[in-house]
């Protein structure tokens, strides 16, 4: 490959920019029987970039590949240069498309498909086995990949045991597309609180996670978890959702969300050290007043859902540097089924959680991109989690933030994905018109290009 001259470059029209040069192809989308096999050198062309350090959007921007990291991010002006190619590298054109960090969604559930009811849920572990589960969960992640999400953490299997770790590995090993993935394994809940419910007491169930009780109990759990291969330790904090009509004194705002706590503190803070101690982190679904505060006592990592978070435990979080997920659309997916199924407190549940939300963008809470997919239907884009976002608050440049950079730095991974930049991964994805300006652009993402292989394009 040779680089051709200035004057050349200035010859060249844009008619003859929009074709690719001789011996530059698109990678075969789909041949992973072989792993993916990449050329020396990539050239993508954007004719915006929105880079995720924060600045406002460049213009027309070259970003150079070797292998699969960015090496080079350069503006170019007025035109792209012309390249020539002698088959070493490839060019990618988009000089019609926004270009961004690829997108991370730090809440999914692969292995679920939707669970609007009871019936819902028991049905996909009463009637599917593990085995057909996982292969639908090998389509979901094909398909967070192809919405533009290069990167999950994916938040328990709901019951299909360590399907999870098989499915990254799969992913890993270039045998399925789908994201780079940290996976939660089974989660842990207590005696009683977690489906399957409501079965005749001889008649054996299989749960939605792994039953654990006692701080030596759960320690075992976490240990157990992380043998099989567990990244993240999910646990369940609360149940049983209602507003509480005499919260007691000192806990803003009001109407207080109530629940019913799961584990004891005792319980919570063994699971934490034994996680920690090993290095690895905790996300604790927590929907209401106790879920989350103890949680956040118990020194959890992540709080998930938080759908009422009190003024004072929203300060705890910013003290203690605990990441808020909120999961709104999934909030409003559920809600009037599950009001029409017997619990109308999920209608007002919406209301609550938009409060919450916004005293979190103004109390300056780092908040994490996660959506809860699984939870609702694959066939939806979870990026439409965005909209609700920016309704609630967050600016445009917020809402993508928190689904790049921030959650990168939840993962752990901010020396490799969250940002165009050289040295990082080439996790790239591409839209058409400008997501600061029309935060719904997130939804139509046509070009994805994880550790420099393409899965998609325009
Ligand atoms: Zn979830």
């Amino acid at each position: 490959m040779r680089r051709a001259g200035v004057l050349m470059l200035l010859a060249v029209s844009m008619a003859a920019l929009a074709q690719e040069p001789p011996g530059a192809q698109w990678r075969k989308i789909g041949d992973f029987a072989n792993g993916p096999q990449l050329p020396a050198q990539t050239v993508v062309w954007c004719g915006k970039l929105i880079d995720g350090k924060g600045g406002p959007a460049l213009g027309k921007t070259e970003i150079i590949l070797e292998s699969n990291r960015i090496t080079r991010v350069r503006p170019v002006f007025p035109d792209f240069p012309a390249w020539s190619s002698d088959g070493q590298v490839e060019l990618i054109n988009l000089s019609t498309e926004t270009c961004l960090p690829g997108l991370i969604d730090v809440h999914t559930h692969v292995l679920l498909q939707g669970d609007i009811t009871a019936e819902d849920y028991d049905k996909q572990l009463l009637k599917w086995s593990p085995e057909y589960r996982t292969i639908l969960g090998t389509q979901s992640a094909r398909k967070a990949l192809e919405y533009g999400f290069t990167t999950i953490r994916d938040l328990e299997t709901e019951g299909a045991g360590y399907a999870d770790v098989d499915i990254k590995k799969a992913i890993n090993a270039g045998v399925i597309p789908g994201p780079r993935m940290q996976v939660a394994t089974r989660a842990l809940d207590v005696t009683g609180a977690y489906p399957l419910l409501g079965y005749a007491p001889n008649v054996p169930v299989p749960h939605g996670v792994q039953v654990c009780d006692g701080a030596d109990g759960c320690r075992k759990a976490v240990r157990e978890q992380i043998m099989y291969g567990a990244d993240w330790i999910k646990v369940y904090s609360d149940r049983g959702y209602y507003i509480e009509p005499n919260p007691p004194a000192g806990i803003s705002p009001a109407p207080m969300l109530n629940d019913i706590p799961t584990f004891t503190m005792d319980e919570l803070r063994a699971m934490v050290d034994e996680a920690h101690r090993q290095r690895h982190k905790v996300a604790s679904h927590a929907t209401a007043y106790n879920g989350v505060h103890n949680s956040v006592e118990a020194g959890i990592d992540t709080i998930e859902h938080g759908d009422y978070i009190s003024d004072a435990d929203l300060k705890l979080m910013i003290q203690k540097g605990t990441y808020y997920v909120p999961t709104l659309y999934v909030g409003e997916y559920v809600a009037e089924g599950r009001a029409k199924a017997g619990a109308p407190v999920w209608l007002d549940m919406i209301k609550i959680s938009a409060d919450t939300f916004r005293r979190a963008v103004k109390a300056g809470v780092k908040i994490a991109f996660g959506t809860d997919a699984g939870g609702f239907d694959w066939n939806i884009n979870p990026a439409v989690e965005f909209e609700l976002r920016v309704k609630y608050g967050q600016t445009p440049a917020e809402a993508l933030r928190s689904a790049t950079v921030t959650a990168s730095e939840l993962l752990g991974m901010q020396k490799d994905i969250g940002t165009i930049e050289p040295g990082k991964l080439a996790d790239i994805v591409a839209v058409k018109g400008d997501p600061l300006a029309d935060i719904t652009a997130l939804e139509h993402v046509d070009f994805v290009m994880k550790g420099g292989v393409v899965y998609k394009k325009p």
